[in-house]
């Protein structure tokens, strides 16, 4: 079982525990049918508009063994039924990802 860290947005920090995203990470299901099960060993936030801490709270993770990084529903904006609409930085965000940690980790874009 791969070990995962999971970035989600801090404006929805205030009313979601995360309940959901635990659950389809450890069954494996929905957008972590690509990685199967995995152990969540971190559940941060962005830190905050404009998402700078992502990157290195990802490397933190990292550094913790996670070898995926979720970018949360909440952030990605692709929730089935469309209740979320993404951050309006996910361009950068997605950007700076691949380019600084594409090569070591697996990266899921959405968690449920
Ligand atoms: S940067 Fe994006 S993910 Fe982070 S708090 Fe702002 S809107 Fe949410």
């Amino acid at each position: 079982m791969k070990k995962a860290g999971i970035i989600r947005c801090a404006k929805a920090e205030a009313m979601c525990p995360g309940t959901t995203c635990f659950k389809v990470g450890r069954e494996g299901k929905v957008f972590f049918s690509e990685t199967g099960p995995v152990e969540i060993i971190g559940f941060v936030t962005c830190g905050g508009c404009s998402g700078k801490e992502i990157l290195p709270r990802a490397l933190k993770m990292i550094d913790k063994g996670a070898e995926v990084i979720a970018l949360s529903s909440c952030i990605v904006g692709n929730k089935p039924g469309g209740k979320y609409y993404p951050c309006p930085f996910l361009p950068q965000i997605k950007e700076m990802l691949e380019r600084e940690i594409g090569d070591k980790v697996t990266i899921v874009y959405g968690t449920h």
